[in-house]
């Protein structure tokens, strides 16, 4: 299963315009940067002044690498007219058979490639109008394979936050606790403490090697540090034991809860749990409502589910690799 982020994506240069803001900037309490370490209370989401509306404008686009390989498909588009908006706190999941666009959507989103034609908002602000780095930084990303660093457990959980030089000032005390709180949030706390080393201890090549379950919830913990306004999920379809899937299920839960999130949904229970689902196919919205309103439609979501509407109790767990073998 491809990942959003594919060895196959060879991000272009992508720069900050000239007159480009800072997401979010205008909004801090403080005046900081988004990234300036600055706590914020809980149960107050603040996500460095982000507050996460998501729109997509009649986005179509097309890879500029196509165009590289062979002129002819310069123009061949990956992503036809989508239009679309998350309001703060959404979970938006997108379905859709393999190719069929979804994480070319999310790559858009993070602006890995620019839109060929339409425009991307985050708060109203086309993407193009902000600095990269303020976009990224409110944009958190969950993958099962998510990379992890030769380092140490902290530094892993850090990166993305409390690294750069003008972070320098902040306090080491606080910045453990930080972390530590982080991998509680996210089920990873226990295993952690339970190794020779702790927090300290080296993963990657010349550590202790990880299994998916635990790098996913390291991944996890990165993001409840980055605090991002708005989160992508790329749901596993490998398996974990049950216990891990629960825990792993449950920290994901809460740091959707807060945020806008789009869900690249392999199991039937994420688009039920979600505001709205999207149907993609050949690049195109084909039906977009809620878990019951598409089942009623009968159209490309029921059958990739492979039922008819009324017949819910046999849903398969995994359709997208159902789809796949059609
Ligand atoms: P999905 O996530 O729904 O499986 P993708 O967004 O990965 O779909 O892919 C949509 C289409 O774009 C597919 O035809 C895929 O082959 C193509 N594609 C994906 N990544 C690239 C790339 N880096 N360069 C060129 N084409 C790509």
């Amino acid at each position: 299963c491809e990942r959003v982020f594919g060895l196959r994506d060879i991000p272009v240069r992508i720069e900050d315009d000239g007159d480009a803001v800072e997401l979010g900037g205008s909004a801090q309490s403080d005046g900081g940067t988004r990234n300036d370490g600055g706590v914020t209370p809980a149960g107050d989401p603040d996500h460095g002044g982000v507050a996460g509306a998501v729109e997509y404008d009649d986005v179509s686009f097309a890879y500029p690498e196509n165009a590289l390989v062979d002129p002819e498909d310069a123009d061949e588009e990956v992503l036809s007219g989508v239009s679309f908006s998350a309001d703060p706190g959404d979970t938006v999941a997108l379905v859709g058979p393999t190719g069929a666009g979804k994480s070319t959507l999310l790559k858009l989103l993070l602006r890995l490639y620019d839109v060929t034609d339409g425009a991307i908002r985050v708060d109203g602000h086309d993407v193009r109008d902000v600095t990269v780095e303020s976009l990224r930084s409110s944009v958190g990303y969950v993958a099962q394979d998510t990379t992890l660093f030769d380092g140490t457990i902290a530094e892993n959980i850090r990166y993305g936050r409390f690294t750069r030089i003008d972070e320098a000032d902040v306090d080491e005390g606080e910045v453990r606790d930080r972390v530590v709180e982080a991998a509680k949030a996210a089920e990873a706390h226990e295993f952690i403490a339970s190794l020779p080393n702790g927090y300290e201890t080296r993963i990657g090549e010349r550590g202790v090697k990880l299994s998916g379950g635990q790098r996913q919830r390291l991944a996890i913990a990165r993001v409840v540090l980055q605090d991002p306004a708005i989160l992508i999920l790329d749901e596993a379809t490998s398996a974990v034991d049950t216990e891990t899937e629960m825990l792993i299920q449950r920290s994901l839960d809460r740091l959707a809860a807060d945020r806008t999130t789009f869900v690249i949904a392999h199991r039937l229970s994420t688009v039920t749990d979600a505001d709205a689902a999207l149907v993609l196919e050949d690049g195109e919205v084909v039906e977009r409502g809620s878990h019951d309103e598409l089942l009623a439609a009968d159209g490309l979501y029921a059958k990739l589910w492979g039922v008819q509407a009324g017949e819910i109790d046999e849903l398969p767990e995994e359709f997208v690799e159902r789809a796949r073998e059609r």
